[in-house]
Parts: C-alpha cells; structure tokens; sequence
C-alpha cells in the first residue's frame, strides 16, 4: 500500500495543515462543523514534493484523482465537463502556511465549447445565463492560459463590465486565439486534461520566483510543498442576487471587534482581492441581502468561538445561497495583535499566558516605531485605506523593479501603483511604504504589506496613477519626488513629513494614564511577561540620561556601561598625551587628569540606575582608535615639512601611530590586553567608579557597580587585573571610608574563555557574554566587513537563514555559550551570567538564552520592552 495522496473534505481536519496545506485543513474543518462548503477533496503536499523531485505526479495519484473525482460527481450528481449539465471545479494552491497570491488558482476548469452551452442551461437558458456562462469560459481561458500555460498576463485585455453575451462569446473567441499563438495548441476541450494540467502547474507554482522569495522573507521552509483543492463551482458571477466577499471577524487593522468586510455583487473571488473594482461593505450587503448577512455573521461568530482568535473568510453568495469558501486565523497589524489579545482575555476565550503566546516582540517593536509629527505637516493630497501602520517618507517609484534597484542604492522608496499582483512583489520588500489607487483592507497591497510589516496605504481614489507619475487635480508627482504616507490614518502627503516619537513608546517612557486601547492592552501584556519571566532585563547605555530612559522602560539595571565614549571629544588631547608618554611620572599625570572626568561619568550612571546593578567595562578598543587617522597625519606632517616648518607634536605622534598601527586591530591590543601594557590604566578607571560609588553612598544612594574586564581569554588575565582592582577597591575604602562593594566579572567574548569557564569562574563573580565578538571569533567573521561583502550570497546559499550577528547561531556560537554556562556554574555555582551584545534585543536569541539558563539580558534601552515580553513569552 502506498501513501495516501487525496483526502475527500469530510476526511481531513485542521491539524492536518501540514500535510493539506491550510486551505484544505481549514475546508475540511469547516466541512465537518457542517458550514456550507461546496464539496470537494484535497491532493497532499506529499504528492507535490514527489512530483517536484520526479518531474511526474506519482504512480497511484491518478487514480486516486479518478476515484475521488467519480464520488464528487455522483455528489453533485453532474459530470466534469459534461456537455449537456456540467460540473466545473475550481483548482486552488494551498500551502502549510499562507502565502497570500503567491500561487495559482483556477476557476471554472470543465468549460469547453460544448459545456458553456450546458452552462447556460443550467444558470435558466435566458440572455443572463448566456453572459454567465461566456464569462466564466473567457475567465477560465485567461487564468489558465496565464497560470497554467505562462501566457502573459497583460496578453489578455480586462473586459467591460457590461459586456453582452455575444460580445462575451467574441472574447471568448479573441482569448482563445490568443491562447494558441503563445502556447501553439488549441485551448484544451478535454476538462479531464484540464484539470491535469492545472494540478501540475499548482505543484509547480510551489517554486515561482515570487512564491520563492516570499518564504525567504517570511523565512517558511522551501521544502514543504503545497497542497491542491479540487472544489466544486459556486458562482458568485449569476447576476445582481449573487456576489462574493471577503471578511474578518475583527478588523485586521485596528482589533476593533466586529465584522468587518468588502462585497462586490455579481463577481467571481478573484475580482476581489484584485481590487480591480471597488466593493461595497458589509453593511451594504445587510440592505441587498439581510438574510445571506444573517447567515454569514452566524458562521463568522462560529469560526471564532471554534478557532478562538480573529479569523479571515471568503465567501460566494449564489442567487441568494451563502457559501463559504475559505477561512484562516488571519493576519493583522501589530496594533490589533495586542488588542485583540487583551480582548480575547476579557471575552473570556483565552488566559493571559496564551495571550502573551499570540503577541511578539518584533509587533512590538514595530508600535513603537515613530510616527509622523503632524503639527507641522501640510494638509494629504489624498486619503486612503490605512491598510497597514507605519510613517514612511521615500521617493515615489512607479514601477517594483525600478524601487527594487532604487532601494539597493540606499534610496527610500515608496512603490506607487493603481493595484499590486504577486509580480510587484520585489519592489514590495524594498519599499519602505506602498501605496496604491484602488482596492480595500483585503487587496493584495494590504495583506502582503501587514504580512512583512510595511507600511501601506490602499485605494487612494483621488491619485491618478500613470505608468511614471501620478496626478492629484493639478497637483502632479513625478518618480522620484519624496511623498509621505501614513499607514495609521491613510493619509498620503507631497514632500516629506517630521515624524515623532510613538504613542506606545511615549506611553512606555512616561508611565503616565492612558486610554488608547493599544497602550493599554501593550501594558497589560508587559505586565504579564514581567509577573511570567525568569530572565531580567537590562539596558546597554553609557550616559545617565539613556540610562534613565532605560529605568522608565522597564530596565533593571546597566549590562554593560560602555567607557570608551568618556575618552572622545576634548578628551582625546589626554590621550594623545597617555599614549606619548614615555615615563610613568607622565603618564601617572594624564591619568590623573582623567580621574575626575570619568568620576563624574559614572556618577551620573550610578545615580540614574540607583539601587540597581551597572556592569562598567574597562577600557576595550585599541587606543589608536582615539587618534588621528595614520593617513591623516603623514598628511599634516608632509605638508608642515613642505612649508618648511616642522610640527614636533605631529611627528612624535605620527611615529607613535605608526609603532601601534596594527593589521587586524579587533584582534590586537585591546581590552584586558591593553590595560596589562598600560599601567594604571584600569587602576585610574576603577578608581573612578569607587570615589563616584563612595560619595554617591555617602549620601544617602546605593549605587550598585560592577566591574567588567573585556576580552579575557585565559583565567591569568583575569587574575591578574583582578589583583589590581582589589587592590584599588580596598584603598578607596580606607582613603572615604566607605566600604562599596563591587562585583568583578568579565566577559566572555573569546571563544577561549568559553572554553576555559571553569577555570575563569574562579576568578570572575559574574560573566557576560559579549556575543558580537563571540560571533566574530567563533565564525571567524569581520562583522565590520563580511555583511557588505558575502552575506547575501550565503543567505541566497542557505548557509544560514539568517545573519548569526542578528540572530544568535544556535549550533556553533550558542555551544560555546552553553559550555561556558554548564562549566562556570559548576565551577562556581551563584556566578550570575548575562548578556551584552545585540543579540540580547533579538526576540529568537532571548528565547535561547532563556532556555540556556542565562540570568538576563542586556540590550538597547529602546528594546527593553521588547526583551521583556519576548522573556515572559519564553517562560509560558
Ligand atoms: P488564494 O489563495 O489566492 O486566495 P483561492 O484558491 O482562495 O486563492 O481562490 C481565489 C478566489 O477564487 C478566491 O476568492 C476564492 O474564494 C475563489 N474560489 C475558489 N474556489 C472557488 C469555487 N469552487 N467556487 C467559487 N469561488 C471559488
Ligand atoms: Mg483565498
Ligand atoms: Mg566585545
């Protein structure tokens, strides 16, 4: 016995979206809830994956198209095709996980020149029935011409809506001409071949180029397959008591409760999300047709109670016969995420737990994005759909191949069309905002632009959209010209706008009441992220204001204060003189020059994060870094030598420069290294955040610091700085009088202290993993250069999915990091551990580090929030 490859609906269930792809799970769902489904059966993934690896469909898979063919007929009690009363099927892709238009439905398969008579019959005999039945022949023609036989799409011109019967049979005729001159064969009559044909071109739709490069953006695994629907014709095209429609039990953009929908009257599915023509709303089909409404909202509130969340439908009306032909949980904004979560809660439907499990941290990240500051904007040229949230200034480029190559010259660009097709979808991901003429929430523009995220504004009626320019009344804008959209209200403005912080990220900061139900239910969230969560969350921030920034955001302390900036500006004149000085007495002076600087630095930290831990790192770039450049000094010095003068200081500095230049600095002489050769370096650093610590608790605060040493890869560095600081400590007590304790650690960033961790735990109180340089080493990769030069490619290769600086390298880098945990902690069992680099904002990387059991994270004060939630979310 082989596989299985055809589930009839009544056999399937939701769970099965694997093997059925979503589409077919969900029909059979719906089937079995008894909801009117037209009948149908699906073919799996399985066999689709066979017949990508073969180049064939697998032996036993045609008949067991046949048997299941032969059952739908004597359903539906007409046979495929049949000249005299026929049944017609759509065909329909339907992968794992949605990919909204990027693969190929059929409609209509069964028409033929003999069957459209039949056709007609069926749908009355009169003159309606005839333009029914021509429409749906030239529609058939064209979409499997386009997605079956590749003809091109613009090869067949879009009719007029009032088209009669007889011109409609001359389209037909004009189409099928127009067929067999791009495919040399006659349109097939046989509606067996038909349907053959259409499920080989759904299985090859798997690997479009678009469908392809929309799983690599939505990061959906290229080996899945989809699965194909064979479902019988309803037909929403029947006259003015017909229609179809697409809805979603919430709104998708807001959360708002409610259903909210687009119906156009007398059309087939794909009319719809083509924006083609404008729909009406649901409260206009309640007037044309109360009862279908009834219908339709009972099964909606059905599918919600059933799924528990917000689902998407579509839907045909047949002469007054509601049926429903899809449903999903469905996509929405980020704003909607938190609010129909919270909602949800209050409903009663789901806990908070899974509420938190249904929001993330990158939807987020993206609330708290900036919007436009609208005091000082001119009035929108025109107003649109808000279909996705988001303030995007960018260049207007009409076309998506043009805004693909704009984009990858670092230009912002904003895609203007009158409507997007799956083909616009490359310029789709390079724009920072798309914008289009016609169509609603439910267009093709929209639901691709939520789904990645970008902004977008939809069915801006008032633009006149040409093929390299757009007109307003008067008012044109040309590609190139910079125009602003606004994805939260729709509205599309000429020229840039200022934009300002977010409602979310100033509700955050500032703590104070607030009514707007996306802060609210944001506040809810986090609070129960913070009750859930076993990781802590800190900030990277080297100056008291970020630092304070930090604390109202939600951080519970410093991970990692930075003191390399306390060495910039004026500073860097101190030094030039540290680095050229040639005796300790010299050197003793600059550094104690130095001193009261970097005292008052760490006062500020230590006073904005009062009560609550501050990691200081010592010193760690190379100190060339705060020198002139060695080009720029040969420069100075040739020319002074030239005039005939002659800079002593330049000299001395450019030899200085030239004895520290180094091939590969990040590898040199920084960190512990630096502060072994440089003596006093770290002793003055350190003493400096004692006296800072020492009179910040003499007055009454309770500054927590701790010292970190960089780049440590063997314990005797550490050992070494270790005896130093001790020492410092010690003497800044007896020199104030105030005992401050302070906790000495060190990072781990060498792939040798990983390594060594239990050796280095006997010297460290506490670790921090710096993983930017962890990465570094342990790929052997020069961040600074390898993302411009060959990332793409190894992203095009598969070599990762992502970028290991952007997401934590789980297998090579993140072994490292649980050696480094396992062994320290056994070496020394209350080592607190933590993590500074980047990747402690990233949402997938927390959840690693939650799961490696890391103490907390540290991360921008801006993605704080963000680390919270994502921490409750990896602990429920
Ligand atoms: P997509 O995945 O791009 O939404 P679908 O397979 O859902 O493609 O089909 C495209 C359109 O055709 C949808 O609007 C759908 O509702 C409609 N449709 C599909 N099958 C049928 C059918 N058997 N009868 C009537 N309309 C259908
Ligand atoms: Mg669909
Ligand atoms: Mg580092």
């Amino acid at each position: 016995m082989g596989a299985t490859f055809v589930y009839d609906f009544a056999q399937g269930n939701k769970d099965l979206s694997h093997l059925l792809g979503g589409k077919g799970a969900n029909l059979a769902e719906m089937t079995n809830l008894g909801l009117p489904v037209p009948p149908g059966f699906t073919i799996t993934t399985e066999a689709c994956r066979a017949y990508l690896a073969d180049g064939d469909l697998p032996p036993g898979l045609p008949g067991e198209i046949d048997a299941h063919l032969a059952a739908l007929e004597s359903t539906m009690e007409r046979r495929l095709g049949d000249p005299a009363d026929p049944l017609l099927v759509s065909v329909r892709s339907g992968a794992p996980f949605s990919m909204p238009g990027m693969m190929e439905t059929v409609l209509n398969v069964g028409l033929t020149d003999a069957s459209v008579a039949g056709l007609a019959a069926q749908a009355g005999g009169d003159a309606d029935a005839h333009r029914f039945a021509w429409d749906s022949y030239r529609r058939l023609i064209q979409m499997f011409g386009r997605t079956v036989c590749d003809v091109p799409a613009d090869a067949f011109d879009e009719p007029a809506h009032d088209l009669d019967a007889d011109g409609l049979r001359a389209l037909v005729a004009a189409y099928q001409r127009i067929f067999e001159e791009h495919t040399g064969r006659g349109f097939p009559q046989d509606p067996r071949e038909q349907l053959d044909l259409a499920v080989r071109a759904v299985f090859r739709s798997w690997n479009a180029e678009r469908a392809v490069l929309y799983r690599r953006q939505e990061r959906i695994a290229d080996d899945l397959g989809t699965a194909v629907n064979i479902v019988a014709m309803v037909f929403g095209n029947l006259g003015e008591d017909s229609g179809t429609g697409v809805a979603f039990t919430r709104d998708p953009a807001t959360g708002r409760a409610g259903a909210y929908g687009d119906y156009l009257p007398d059309a087939q599915g794909e009319d719809v999300v083509a924006g083609i023509r404008n729909t009406l709303t649901l409260d206009d089909l309640r007037e044309r047709d109360p009862d279908s409404y009834a219908r339709l909202t009972g099964i909606m509130s059905i599918l919600e109670g059933h799924y528990r969340d917000l689902c998407d439908i579509e839907f045909t009306i047949e002469r007054g016969r509601l049926w429903m032909l899809q449903t999903r949980v469905g996509k929405r904004t980020a704003a909607a995420a938190f609010v129909i979560a919270a909602q949800l809660v209050d409903e009663g439907v789901i806990d908070l737990d899974e509420a938190l499990a249904r929001v993330s941290g990158a939807q987020l990240g993206r609330l708290m994005f900036p919007t436009f500051d609208l005091a000082g904007a001119p009035p929108p040229m025109a107003t649109g759909t808000a279909a996705a949230p988001g303030a995007a200034v960018g260049e207007a480029v009409f076309d998506p191949h043009r805004a693909a190559a704009a984009a990858a010259r670092a230009r912002d660009v904003i895609l203007v069309r009158r409507e997007t097709t799956p083909d616009d979808l490359p310029g789709m991901i390079a724009a920072r905002g798309i914008l289009t003429s016609r169509g609603g929430k439910t267009s093709h523009a929209a639901v691709v632009a939520r789904g990645m995220g970008r902004t977008c504004v939809c069915g801006a009626e008032a633009l006149r959209v040409a093929a390299d320019h757009l007109t307003v009344g008067d008012q044109v804008i040309n590609e190139g010209d910079v125009i602003a959209i606004d994805g939260s209200t729709g509205a599309v403005y000429a020229g840039a706008v200022p934009v300002r912080e977010s409602d979310v990220a100033r509700a955050l900061v500032d703590g104070g009441e607030s009514a707007d139900p996306v802060v609210v239910a944001v506040r809810r969230l986090l609070a129960h992220a913070d009750a859930r969560r076993r990781l802590g969350v800190r900030a990277n921030a080297d100056t008291g204001p970020d630092a304070d920034r930090a604390r109202q955001l939600g951080a519970e302390g410093i991970g990692l204060c930075r003191t390399e900036h306390m060495f910039l500006g004026e500073r860097r004149t101190l030094v030039e003189r540290l680095v050229l000085a040639v005796d300790d007495d010299v050197r003793a002076s600059v550094l104690a020059e130095l001193l009261p600087l970097q005292r008052d630095d760490f006062a500020g930290i230590l006073r904005a994060m009062d009560g609550l831990p501050v990691t200081i790192r010592l010193l760690d770039p190379p100190l060339h870094e705060f020198l002139p450049s060695l080009e720029d000094l040969a420069v100075r010095v040739a020319v002074a030598a030239e005039r005939g003068g002659r800079d002593g200081h330049d000299a001395e500095l450019l030899a200085a420069v030239r004895r520290m230049h180094e091939q590969n600095p990040m590898l040199g002489l920084r960190g512990v290294r630096l502060g072994l050769v440089v003596p006093g370096l770290f002793a003055m650093q350190v003493r400096a955040v004692a006296e800072a610590a020492a009179s910040l608790a003499a007055a009454g605060g309770h500054p927590r610091p701790e010292i970190m040493v960089p780049l440590v890869g063997a314990v005797q560095e550490l050992e070494a700085v270790r005896a130093e600081v001790t020492d410092v400590l010690r003497l800044v007590a007896k020199e104030t009088g105030v005992e401050v304790d302070a906790a000495i650690g060190t990072m781990i960033e060498v792939p040798r202290a990983a390594l060594t961790a239990g050796d280095i735990a006997g010297a460290a109180e506490f670790f921090s993993f710096g993983t930017n340089d962890l990465t570094q080493m342990g790929w052997g990769f020069s961040r600074d250069d390898v993302e411009a030069s060959f990332f793409t490619k190894y992203l095009d290769l598969g070599i990762f999915g992502v970028s290991p600086f952007e997401s934590i390298d789980r297998d090579g880098v993140g072994r490292l990091i649980r050696i480094a945990v396992d062994e320290g902690r056994a070496a020394r069992p209350d080592l607190h551990i933590g993590v500074c680099g980047e990747h402690g904002g990233d949402p997938d990387s927390i959840h690693f580090f939650h799961e490696v059991g890391v103490d907390y994270v540290s991360c921008s004060p801006f993605r704080v929030p963000v680390a919270r939630l994502e921490a409750g979310r990896a602990a429920v």
